[in-house]
């Protein structure tokens, strides 16, 4: 579904779980939780690779 693929090699993905909330977005689902991390806040949201530490970001624009 999302995949994450890190310089150093790591690639991990994202799976779409089949629950929905009431706006029917589907929750998705890490397949390596030791793969990436991710910190959420307000304006962005900060992978982090859990294989050689570099880290990505993915900044808000809009609010969907
Ligand atoms: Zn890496």
């Amino acid at each position: 579904m999302l995949h994450f693929e890190c310089e150093c090699g790591n690639k991990t993905a994202f799976f779409a779980t089949g629950h929905m909330d009431e706006r029917r977005i589907e929750s998705l689902d890490m397949e390596d939780d030791d793969a990436v991390s991710y910190i959420i806040s307000e304006d962005r949201i900060t992978l982090k690779c859990g294989f050689c530490g570099k880290r990505y970001v993915l900044k808000n624009y809009e609010n969907l």
